[in-house]
């Protein structure tokens, strides 16, 4: 592509390629992830898509998990696919080790190897800290917090040459982050992610394995559409946020993009804030 893009603008303003080179070498070759083979747990939708598309765009094959939304899935698949890359549906619930263990038997009989893993896939509920239950608790920790833990644990069996694993946090995660009511369940599961990153980091260093987090801030998506509804309250939050405006799930693949190449090698266990500077108001 870089190549092609540089002999077109050679031809048409008659510059020398050896000029060129180092064009396409500034804006063509940094965070390249051709040959990369990538998972995106939850990326038939929202945030996950976009990461699954801003992956495929730098030139990774991926793999795009969902849950019950297969149709939705396709669709990703079909996108990626009209880029030129590699691509497939895999179902699985992640917070369910059978069927995680599923998924990742698929990935080691296609691929052999896994680079990048994106631990997405997510749910939120709204409700009183007096009302939550126990089936809420553990269906909140279950889907955001273990599922991410047992694809990072099968993700790293399939990273013998090193890699990525990136997994999704939220701003609202309480410490450096923000707490909000109605959510405690959901914050704690967050919250844990922050720390798994970190202790993960450590463990998978020697193996050349790179553990963060994203953070992101407000993100128009079908999670967040229920709280956004009211006009009123939608402005509120963006009156919060310096840059002006809710996130966008590009927002948050351009992030894991970065984390996710070669430029990124010496960035461990660190979570990275995508929130529009809504944390530093
Ligand atoms: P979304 O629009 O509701 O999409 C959720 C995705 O997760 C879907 O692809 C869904 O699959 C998948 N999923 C849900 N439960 C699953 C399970 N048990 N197993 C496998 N996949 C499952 O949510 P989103 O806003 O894109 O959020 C994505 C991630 O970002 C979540 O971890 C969320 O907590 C985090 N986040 C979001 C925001 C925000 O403002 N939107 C802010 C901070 C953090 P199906 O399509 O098959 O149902």
């Amino acid at each position: 592509m870089a190549v092609r893009v540089e002999v077109a603008v050679a031809v048409v303003v008659k510059l020398p390629i050896d000029t060129l080179s180092l064009f396409s070498y500034t804006f063509f070759s940094m965070f390249d992830l051709t040959g990369k083979k990538a998972l995106v747990t939850g990326g038939s939708r929202g945030i996950g898509r976009g990461i699954a598309l801003a992956l495929a765009k730098q030139g990774a094959d991926v793999a795009v998990n969902y849950h019950r939304n297969a149709e939705e899935a396709q669709k990703v698949v079909a996108e990626i696919l009209a880029l030129g890359r590699e691509a497939f549906s895999v179902q699985a619930d992640v917070s369910d080790l059978a069927t995680v263990s599923r998924m990742f038997a698929e990935i080691k009989s296609k691929w052999g190897k896994l680079d990048i893993l994106v631990n997405n896939a997510g749910i939120l509920q709204f409700k009183p800290f007096d009302q939550i239950t126990a089936v809420d608790w553990d269906a909140m920790l279950n889907t955001n917090l273990r599922g991410q833990f047992f694809c990072a644990q099968e993700a790293a069996r399939l990273m013998a040459q090193g890699g990525r694993i990136v997994n999704i946090a939220s701003i609202s995660s309480g410490g450096v982050g923000i707490a909000s009511p109605m959510i405690a369940h959901y914050t704690a599961s967050k919250g844990g992610v922050v720390g798994m990153t970190e202790a993960l980091a450590l463990e998978l260093a020697p193996k050349g394995i790179n553990v963060n987090a994203i953070a992101p801030g407000g993100i128009e998506t079908d999670m967040t559409k229920g709280a956004l509804v009211d006009e009123k309250a939608r402005q509120g939050i963006i009156a919060a946020i310096p840059k002006g405006r809710l996130g966008r799930p590009e927002d948050i693949g351009a992030a894991a993009a970065f984390l996710a190449s070669d430029e990124a090698e010496y960035i461990t266990g660190v979570v990275l804030y995508v929130d529009g500077g809504w944390l530093a108001a």
